[in-house]
């Protein structure tokens, strides 16, 4: 028989978008929308440049390679922030450099395979302590400064999982930013904590309920290309509405991967942006000012 943690059953007991967490859903389902007109929004445009795959990839790059060379072709003078995983800027330092003027750089881990917030019931990737933070920290900002790269003050965990010990760690390496927010899990607008900004990628603020293993479930549909690819885009359109009809002033966070950008599906998105709202994008640590 397979043996699993206790640590992960624990998380499969708290994770809210499971049906023992009813009252939750229908608590969020009631917040009230801002039907306020909104014209002007910011947009943070994040890519996590990874090796292919994220945590389920064998090493390969390909993709990332490509997206690298085809980014600010794409971005024309949009801002973005790129959230790298370090190991692979000393494999392919001329791919970063040519970037590092154009866009922010944030930190997305050494390899993939970190946890950095406590177990969680879908990942066997175990959590990290504290000393192997401080190790992963210590040797991506040395990466980062061996090369001339900007040195990175935004972060963003794998499989955006995050904990107190870790935002502290961050803190005393002058990280000012953190998107690790598990908004899959459930919706939040961005706050600070004590030294640090918390700017989730946006989720739809009202879970849709589905079924899955046969039970019902509530899914914060994540702005991201994964769901960008799998919705119909009358839906797609409908979620970045809500998540902008819930903010006074409206602040919109895309996630891509470098292995799973599509561009025709974001020049979409960008296209149906733009013809609604007028939009100014900006970085992870220029939204950071706003909050
Ligand atoms: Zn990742």
């Amino acid at each position: 028989m397979m043996f699993v943690p206790f640590t992960r059953v624990l998380d499969c007991i708290t994770d809210t978008r499971f049906p023992w967490w009813f009252c939750q859903w229908k608590e969020n389902a009631a917040c009230p929308l801002d039907q306020s007109i909104t014209r002007k929004i910011k947009v943070a445009l994040t890519f996590d440049v990874e090796q292919d795959s994220g945590s389920l990839g064998d090493g390969r790059v390909e993709k990332m390679l490509r997206f690298l060379k085809t980014i600010s072709q794409t971005l024309g003078s949009k801002k973005a922030t790129l959230f790298i995983q370090s190991n692979l800027i000393e494999e392919y330092p001329e791919y970063f450099k040519q970037l590092n003027n154009n866009y922010e750089f944030g930190l997305h881990c050494w390899h993939h395979d970190e946890l950095w917030g406590d177990a969680v019931w879908f990942v066997k990737d175990r959590p990290l302590a504290k000393k192997e933070k401080i190790q992963v920290l210590e040797k991506s900002i040395k990466i980062f400064q061996k090369h001339k790269l900007k040195t990175p003050r935004s972060f963003r965990s794998p499989n955006m999982v995050i904990n107190q010990e870790s935002l502290d760690v961050l803190q005393e390496y002058e990280f000012t930013v953190d998107s690790s927010f598990s908004s899959f899990k459930s919706w939040s607008l961005p706050y600070k904590t004590k030294h640090i900004t918390e700017i989730p990628v946006s989720s739809l603020p009202v879970p849709k309920v589905s079924f899955r293993f046969g039970l019902p479930y509530a899914d914060y549909e994540v702005v991201n290309m994964g769901n960008l690819a799998r919705l119909r885009q009358e839906v797609w359109q409908q979620n970045i509405r809500k998540v902008i009809q819930f903010q006074t002033t409206p602040l919109l966070v895309f996630l891509a991967h470098s292995w799973d950008f599509d561009q025709r599906l974001f020049q979409q998105m960008i296209h149906y942006l733009e013809s609604q709202w007028d939009v100014c994008y900006v970085t992870m640590q220029e939204m950071a000012k706003d909050i």
